[in-house]
Formats: structure tokens, C-alpha cells, sequence
């Protein structure tokens, strides 16, 4: 009964799968790649993608920067993978609000939680509810317009920003602040965002990493970009990066390339003619966040590293800023009480017929080639306990489900609804020479596509 095609196991057509009802919860990557992969490996599956929002696509529309828009291709594959007759994208439905994980699992054979991890991790120091002290992730979301962040305000009318943090997103956030308002422009960036960075007197961005610059997140490709940012020029404070030459040829080899690019970068001679600058701080923690009602700068402690961990000193400096972001990486919850979430990790484990995918099962780490890789690491083992009769159960998929929205009065989104939605933002964006121009408003965006 089964073959093997592209080293995944995939089974023929069979009765059992047509009535084997999948409920996937979130319509990020993870939930994309999941269906995806599970329609190849279970044929004639029916699966379900629910979403809070009304449109799909997770961090691909509201976390990759705008500047990025060949990455937002694998909206490409995610839209084909709607398109399949099997499978029904439910907009703006959130589980923990509208549905409960007890009813998911009494309506499908297995259900896929990859809502993601929404939140971001807090510095917990004194000084962090001061004004002008914002969450990258807010920042983020607030420029790519979710929803929930358009109201996000932010002062630019400073010129010293601090990121705390040296991961990827630490680098979106310096990129976008440091990148020529005209560069943006024909992103698919928000109109209102634009317009306050247009007016954004900021000069010098630094990020600041508790380790040394051997332990720094990011890649190469994105701290190549910020190298190629025109009138700017990247500075990394006196003898910071002393020594490092003499270590490179023994570092592994994607490292390696890295921190010679870092290294390089570091013995360039700064041209003074460059109006901005991006400069890099290595070993420090950040002890408290000075300022009376708005931040003015930061206590930091100088650390020393014990292996590959930071150990406070008593040496401690500081630095002046009149904005502070925090990016030290984005955080799950627990949406539903029945959801089987770790605390400590803050992750969904896999459990027979509830399963976790992308970043709410692995943490708030990886790409999204990573996250697809995990996606049909959990789809085949969905594929397996389906193999091994232990989700036969016989389920109603959408219909209980559907009885439940219509009692509570939830307008749903549909694939056509996003169709239409998708549609008028492209329109909009033909008007400003942009790929789109986002809708940020719910209710604007349930009028054009929701239906009871
Ligand atoms: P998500 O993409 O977050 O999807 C989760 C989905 O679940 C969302 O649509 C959310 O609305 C929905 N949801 C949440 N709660 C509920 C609920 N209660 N009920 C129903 N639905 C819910 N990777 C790259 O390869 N290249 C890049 O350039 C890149 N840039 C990035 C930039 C930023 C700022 C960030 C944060 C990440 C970036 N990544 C990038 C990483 C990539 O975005 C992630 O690997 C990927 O999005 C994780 O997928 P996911 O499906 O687990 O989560
Ligand atoms: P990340 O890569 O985990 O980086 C987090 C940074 O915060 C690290 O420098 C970390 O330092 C630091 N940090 C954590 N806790 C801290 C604390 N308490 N005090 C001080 N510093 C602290 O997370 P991210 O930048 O949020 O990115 C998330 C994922 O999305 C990553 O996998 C990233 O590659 C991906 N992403 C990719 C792109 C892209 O491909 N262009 C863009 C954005 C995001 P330590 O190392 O010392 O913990």
C-alpha cells in the first residue's frame, strides 16, 4: 500500500483519509507548510486553517521586513496550498476566544497548533516603562501594519537610538531606521509609517550585545546590509575587535565568513563625510534605564565570558540615548487553558492528536526554511500515528465548528475573502508605486471580506 516519492512516504488514496479532518490553528509558515505536507503524505485529508486575524500569512506579511519582498514570495506556495479543494482558510477566528482546544479535538482526528510566538521577552529592569522605551516587536509590527500596532507611538525626533539585542530583528529595526525614506517608499511599508521615519531625525543607532562578537545572532546576509546602507558608517568602538584576526581561521565555517565580514568592517577607516551611524557594543548588560519621564540613557555593566556565557563585573559605564529599543527575542503564551504548555520553555509539545509546529513548538528561533523543515518533521509524524490507527476516530470536522461561530455571531474570513481584501491593498498600492498598501483596520478589512 505504500511507496516512496522524494524520500516521503506517501500512501495512496484512501477511504479513511477522506474522512480524516485536520484542524491546523494559525496560518503563519508552520500552519502553511504543515498542510502543505500533510496532503502530500495522507491523500484526500481535509484540513482546516484557522486564523485569528482576517488575513493569512503570519510573520511573512507582518514580521519580514518591507524591504525584503523577495522573501514574501512563498506566499506563492502558501496561496496554492488554500487553493486545494481540501483545505479551507477560516479567518479571523481565534482559538481562546471563539473556539476552545476541547471543541478542536472533539471536531478533528488531530489538531495542529502554530500560532506562533507573539509576545516579546521584557529586560525586566528598572526604567523600562519610560517613554521612548519600545518594544522592537511593536516597532516591527507597527511599520509592517498589524493591526494591533497601528497606534504604536514612537518619537524620532531624537538622534541616538539603542537596540538591546544583536539578533536579526535587532538589524530590521537599525536597517529601517537607517535606510533612505526613498528605499522604503517602494516597500510595501505602511503610508503612515513612512511618513513619521520621513521625518526621523535619528543619527546614530547602536546595538548592544551581552556577549562578544563571536556570539553575535545575526547573519551575514543581514550584516552585509547594513554595511551597503548609503551615508552610513558602521563603528565599533575603540579595540572591540582586537585579537579577533588571530582566532578567525579556527572558527567553524559559516562563523568564520562572519566575523572576518565583522572584522573587515572593523579596520575600515570611517569616512567623516557619512551622515548616519551604526555602531556595534559588545559584552554589556544593561543594568537600568536612566531618564525622569522619557529614557536619557542606559547604566550598563561590563561583562567578561566564562565559556560561552556572560558574567557581570562590577565595571560599569553609560550611554546616552533618547530611544531604546528592547529585541531579545519574541515569546509564546498559553491562548487556552487546555492548551499542554511547557511554562518553562514556553512551548507546545507534541502530544497524539495534538500537535505543535514552527515557532510555538521550537521556540522563537529560526527562518522560515527552518520552520518548514520542522513542519514536515510533525506532518509525518501526524502521518505515522495516522498509519498506526490511532486517530481513526470518526470526527465531524467544520460542521460542529462552524454551529459554534454562527451561535457566537463571528463573521468569518474565507480564501475568496482574502482574495478581495488582498486585491484592494494591491489597487492602493498601484496609486503609490508599491507592491500593496497594507489595511491595517479589522472591521475595514471584515467588510471587504468577511461573511456570517
Ligand atoms: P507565525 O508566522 O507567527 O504565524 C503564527 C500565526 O498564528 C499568525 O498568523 C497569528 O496571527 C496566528 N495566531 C496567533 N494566535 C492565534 C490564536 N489564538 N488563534 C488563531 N490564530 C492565531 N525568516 C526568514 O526566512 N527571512 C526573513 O527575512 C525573516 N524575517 C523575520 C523578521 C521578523 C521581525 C521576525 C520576527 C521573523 C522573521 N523571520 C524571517 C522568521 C520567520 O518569520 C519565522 O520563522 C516564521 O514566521 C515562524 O512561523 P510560525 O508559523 O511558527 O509563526
Ligand atoms: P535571536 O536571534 O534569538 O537574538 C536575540 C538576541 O537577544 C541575542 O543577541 C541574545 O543574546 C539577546 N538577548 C536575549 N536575552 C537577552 C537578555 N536578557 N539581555 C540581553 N540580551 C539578550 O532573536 P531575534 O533577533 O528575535 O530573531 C528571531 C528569529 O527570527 C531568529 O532565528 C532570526 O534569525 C529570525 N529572523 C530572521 C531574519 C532574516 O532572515 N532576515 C530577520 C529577522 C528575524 P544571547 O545570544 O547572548 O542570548
Amino acid at each position: 500500500m505504500k511507496w516512496t516519492n522524494l524520500g516521503h512516504t506517501i500512501r495512496r488514496y484512501s477511504k479513511n483519509a477522506n474522512s480524516f479532518h485536520v484542524g491546523i490553528v494559525g496560518a503563519g509558515p508552520a500552519g502553511f507548510y504543515c498542510a502543505q505536507q500533510l496532503l502530500k503524505i495522507i491523500p484526500g485529508c481535509r484540513i482546516d486553517i484557522y486564523e485569528k486575524l482576517p488575513v493569512p500569512f503570519g510573520l511573512v506579511r507582518y514580521g519580514v521586513a518591507p524591504d525584503h519582498q523577495e522573501v514574501k514570495n512563498v506566499i506563492n506556495t502558501f496561496s496554492k496550498t488554500a487553493s486545494n479543494p481540501n483545505v479551507r482558510f477560516i479567518g479571523n477566528v481565534t482559538l481562546g476566544q471563539h473556539i476552545s482546544l476541547n471543541q478542536l479535538k472533539c471536531s478533528y482526528n488531530a489538531v495542529v497548533l502554530a500560532y506562533g510566538a507573539e509576545e516579546d521577552r521584557k529586560l525586566n529592569i528598572p526604567g523600562e516603562h519610560l517613554s521612548n522605551v519600545v518594544s522592537a516587536t511593536k516597532f516591527i509590527g507597527w511599520y509592517n501594519g498589524l493591526p494591533t500596532n497601528k497606534s504604536f507611538h514612537v518619537n524620532l525626533d531624537i538622534e541616538d537610538a539603542i537596540i538591546i539585542g544583536q539578533g536579526n530583528v535587532a538589524l530590521d529595526v537599525a536597517r529601517i531606521l537607517l535606510t533612505p525614506i526613498d528605499n522604503l517608499r517602494k516597500t510595501d511599508i505602511t503610508e503612515y509609517s513612512l511618513e513619521a521615519l520621513s521625518k526621523s531625525k535619528v543619527k546614530r543607532v547602536t546595538i548592544i550585545g551581552r556577549r562578544g562578537p563571536l556570539q553575535v545572532a545575526f547573519t551575514i546576509k543581514e550584516f552585509r546590509e547594513m554595511l551597503k546602507l548609503p551615508q552610513v558608517s558602521t563603528d565599533f568602538f575603540e579595540h572591540q575587535m582586537d585579537g579577533i584576526d588571530k582566532i578567525i581561521n579556527d572558527l567553524p565555517r559559516p562563523r568564520k565568513r562572519l566575523i572576518q565580514l565583522m572584522y573587515d568592517a572593523s579596520r575600515e577607516v570611517t569616512s567623516k563625510t557619512k551622515k548616519k551611524i551604526f555602531s556595534l557594543l559588545f559584552l554589556r548588560t544593561p543594568l537600568s534605564i536612566l531618564g525622569m519621564d522619557s529614557v536619557e540613557g542606559v547604566e550598563l555593566a561590563e561583562n567578561i565570558l566564562e565559556g560561552e556565557k556572560a558574567k557581570i563585573t562590577n565595571e560599569k559605564s553609560l550611554l546616552k540615548c533618547d530611544l531604546l529599543f528592547r529585541s531579545i527575542g519574541y515569546r509564546s503564551v498559553q491562548v487556552d487553558p487546555d492548551v499542554p504548555f511547557d511554562t518553562q520553555s514556553s512551548t507546545v509539545p507534541q502530544n497524539i492528536g495534538v500537535y505543535s509546529v514552527g515557532w510555538l513548538s521550537s521556540g522563537p528561533v529560526g527562518v522560515i526554511i527552518s520552520t518548514m523543515s520542522h513542519a514536515f518533521e510533525v506532518a509525518a509524524l501526524i502521518g505515522k500515528h495516522f498509519d498506526e490507527g490511532l486517530l481513526n476516530e470518526k470526527k465531524p470536522g467544520y460542521d460542529d465548528i462552524s454551529k459554534v461561530l454562527k451561535d457566537k455571531g463571528v463573521i468569518t474570513v474565507g480564501w475568496n475573502g482574502w482574495a478581495e481584501i488582498d486585491k484592494t491593498e494591491i489597487e492602493r498600492g498601484v496609486k503609490l508605486h508599491k507592491p500593496r498598501e497594507k489595511i491595517v483596520d479589522i472591521d475595514e478589512m471584515i467588510q471587504l471580506g468577511g461573511r456570517i
